[in-house]
């Protein structure tokens, strides 16, 4: 018998991805108008134009692509922004339309202006996306029917929609698939101030007793990232229940959060791992990611996607053409003395 360390397969708490936790809360949580949706001022600002603009005209928005990291509210603006113009959604992923011809129902289905949200557009295959050009552009589709030397194309109007394209990764999206959208925005990871705000928000709306300095201890923790700023949240009220009087508190709010092996910046055990890993394994880097990965047995996706971009935002971990290298920070505040020979690490952001 294989016996397995369920631990291991546990997603971590603070991944940025959708897990099955995440699901019953979430619809309940998304903010339904621009107005509530907090945070990402510009994006707001801009779309909020756009809309008004399309709605006197009586035409669709145009396509928008949404790019940042996961969590951060791609998928609820795409909702806003159907909602806001009065159209129904449709919501799909990339990987999910598998044929050309799954597309052009989808597209055929929709109804005048509809929107068609597509996540991960990044991994939808040349075939899928080569029907997609001449459907944003000119509006139309090309359909082959039959097979062989008898095969014959048709193609068949649209009715004008909004393509919502939202990707983690925009620089793997093909030009002519990027130059097809009028409108491109990027979403910033929150600060402390706006996740204190969606903390509150959504403890309001869950029912969920929490004072400001609880609201600010999770928020403080939970790497810029709504969702992840929601599951702690929910988290914390178990600690809360059991531990307390159900109040969340900012002592409540912090012994729960360390019990989850969550810092106080909000870096998780792989973080640090991986940090310590760069330090003691490497000599501070520089350090290649799949040899990383490897030491850590991790993917090097994941240490790519949910790791990097916050142990760089906070200044801890430096990206060479060599490798990856742990900087004087991150020695800093896992409490590893420098090296006399400052062991080739970087050394901005003087601690
Ligand atoms: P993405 O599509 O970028 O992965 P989602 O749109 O699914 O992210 O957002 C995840 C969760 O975070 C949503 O359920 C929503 O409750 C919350 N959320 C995201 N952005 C905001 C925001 N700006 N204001 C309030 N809540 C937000």
């Amino acid at each position: 018998m294989i016996e397995t360390d369920d631990m291991e397969f546990a997603p971590r708490i603070i991944t940025p991805d959708n897990i099955s936790e995440d699901s019953d809360i979430e619809v309940t949580l998304r903010p339904q108008t621009l107005h509530e949706y907090i945070g990402q001022d510009k994006v707001k600002q801009n779309l909020a134009v756009y809309i008004e603009a399309s709605k006197r005209r009586g035409e669709p928005l145009d396509h928008v692509l949404l790019y940042g990291p996961p969590g951060l509210g791609k998928t609820t603006l795409s909702a806003i922004i159907a909602h806001e113009m009065g159209v129904n959604l449709r919501i799909t992923t990339g990987p999910a339309i598998e044929k050309p011809g799954d597309l052009a129902s989808l597209l055929t289905s929709l109804n005048d202006n509809d929107v068609l949200f597509i996540d991960e557009i990044h991994r939808l295959s040349r075939a899928v996306e080569e029907i997609l050009y001449p459907a944003m552009e000119d509006r139309v589709i090309d359909i082959i029917l039959g097979k062989g030397p008898s095969a014959r194309s048709i193609r068949m109007d649209l009715r004008p929609f909004t393509l919502i394209g939202a990707t983690t990764r925009a620089g793997q999206l093909s030009s002519p698939l990027r130059d097809r959208f009028g409108v491109i925005q990027r979403l910033e990871l929150y600060n402390t101030d706006q996740l204190t705000d969606i903390i509150r928000r959504s403890s309001m709306i869950l029912g969920i007793p929490c004072t400001a300095d609880g609201a600010r201890e999770i928020a403080g923790r939970a790497r810029g990232t709504p969702r992840i700023a929601n599951r702690l949240l929910k988290r914390v009220r178990d600690f809360a229940d059991v531990m307390g009087n159900g109040q969340i508190n900012q002592e409540i709010a912090s012994i729960a959060l360390s019990r989850l092996e969550i810092d106080n910046l909000g870096l998780d055990s792989l973080d640090r791992r991986m940090l310590e890993m760069i330090i003691k394994g490497y000599n501070g880097g520089p350090v290649g990611l799949e040899t990383l990965a490897s030491a850590l047995g991790e993917e090097a996706v994941t240490l790519e996607d949910v790791c990097e971009p916050f142990l760089m935002q906070l200044g801890f971990l430096g990206r060479t053409p060599r490798g990856r290298c742990a900087t004087n920070l991150a020695y800093k505040h896992l409490g590893i003395p420098l090296p006399n020979n400052n062991g080739g690490q970087l050394s901005f952001g003087n601690p």
